[in-house]
Order: C-alpha cells, then structure tokens, then sequence
C-alpha cells in the first residue's frame, strides 16, 4: 500500500464485492470469504458490518464529534458533551471509540466489524456494543466460534482492550498478513502529512501530540 492507500486518502487496494455487499483489499477478500463458508457451515451468518472506511468519512466522524454535532461517549457508554471538555479531553474521548482520521485500520480494507445477520430480526439496528457480544448478546455465540476459528483463516482481535489504546472491540477482526505490513509503513511521517493537508478540527493539538496518538493507536496493538 502506498502513503494514499495507508491513509485512507485513495481506494485502488481495495474491490467492492456484492455478496455480501463489502469493500475488502484485494487480498483479504479469499480468506474472509473461506472464514465466512465455515462459520455458515456452523450456522452463523457473517457478514461485515463495516469493513474499508475512507478518510473523508473517518473525517466526518471526527469533525461531528469534536463539534458537538454527533453524539459522544465515554469508555463505559455515557454520553459525553463537547462543549464541556478541552480540545486535548475532546480528542482522548473520541479516540476511545473512533479513530484519528489517516490511523484507522479500516482504511487498509483489511479489517471488517462482524455481526451475524440470521441472529437477529429483520430491521434490527446493529449498535456495535459490547452487550452484543457478550452472554445473552445476539452475537454471543458468534463471538465464540470467531474466538475459536478466526485465527485458522488469518484473522485476529487487534482491539482486546489490553496494549491498545481503543476500547475492547469484540467485532473487530483484522486480516493480519497484510494489516501487518500497513501497520509498519503507517510511520509518523504518513500519519503526519495526511493529518496536516485536511480540515481537521483540533488539528493544532492532534499534531502536537501526534508522536504520542501514533504510538498508543496505530503502532501498539493486541497480538493474536
Ligand atoms: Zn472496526
């Protein structure tokens, strides 16, 4: 992947695929595809809830949250209010559960959100919540066969909520022969040129802090 590609800011490594409907890397897509075969066989469903994500939407999310006009939480689910918090407390609460835009892994294509379409009814909202996944979640059972099968097909948890600085994302899979490579060539240098050429809001303290944000949400993850 190139400096565009790490960083959200082009889409050539990665294809649309209509069944199910997803945008993966090139290369991710044989291996989910033989992950999702075997977990149908068991009876589950996956599907990606969400897998690449560009830097002009990460930017939207960013930019809503630290204006206020999305919602925000802390690391326990309660509400937060931008107003009330500093720029610098604005950024560590909206990197609890998003991240900065250019040092998201779903720009890489190679990690996917998984759910379980067949466990719950039709027009079910998916949250994305730890509830979900644990006992009595709709996804709970999915949750254990990903803990016992992901691993097979080269998939693992990045975010367990131990060396990484975001929460514990128990859907949060991640292809690892090619995020692994993306994550080493996501240097500060990328990181940094990416963040100072867009409208970003805190950009001042993003950038001072940037050494730091680098290695607690891009260089540091949970090992398989
Ligand atoms: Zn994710």
């Amino acid at each position: 992947m190139n400096r565009l590609e790490l960083t959200g800011r082009a889409d050539t490594h990665v294809t649309h695929f209509p069944d199910p409907q997803c945008v993966l890397h090139t290369h991710v897509a044989a291996p989910f595809l033989a992950l999702r075969q075997a977990a149908l066989a068991d009876g589950f469903d996956v599907v990606p809830q969400s897998g690449f994500r560009d830097f002009a939407r990460q930017l939207a999310i960013w930019n809503g949250k630290f204006s206020g006009e999305r919602p925000m939480y802390g690391a326990s689910g309660e509400p937060l209010q931008a107003a009330r918090l500093s720029p610098s407390d604005r950024i560590d609460a909206i990197l609890i559960w998003s991240a900065l835009p250019g040092a998201s892994r779903h720009h890489w294509g190679t990690d996917v959100d998984l759910i379980d379409r067949s466990a719950t009814p039709p027009g079910y909202r998916v949250a994305l919540q730890a509830e979900e996944f644990a006992p009595g979640g709709p996804y709970a059972a999915l949750g254990e066969w990903l803990k016992a099968h992901a691993a097979r097909f080269g998939f693992f948890r990045p975010y367990r909520g131990v060396a990484s600085g975001v929460a514990s994302e128990p859907w949060h899979f991640s292809f690892a022969p090619v995020a692994e490579n993306a994550r080493r060539a996501l240097t500060l240098g990328v990181l940094r040129e990416a963040i100072e050429a867009a409208p970003l809001l805190g950009k001042e303290q993003v950038l001072d802090r940037l050494e730091e944000l680098h290695s607690r949400y891009v260089v540091a993850i949970d090992w398989p």
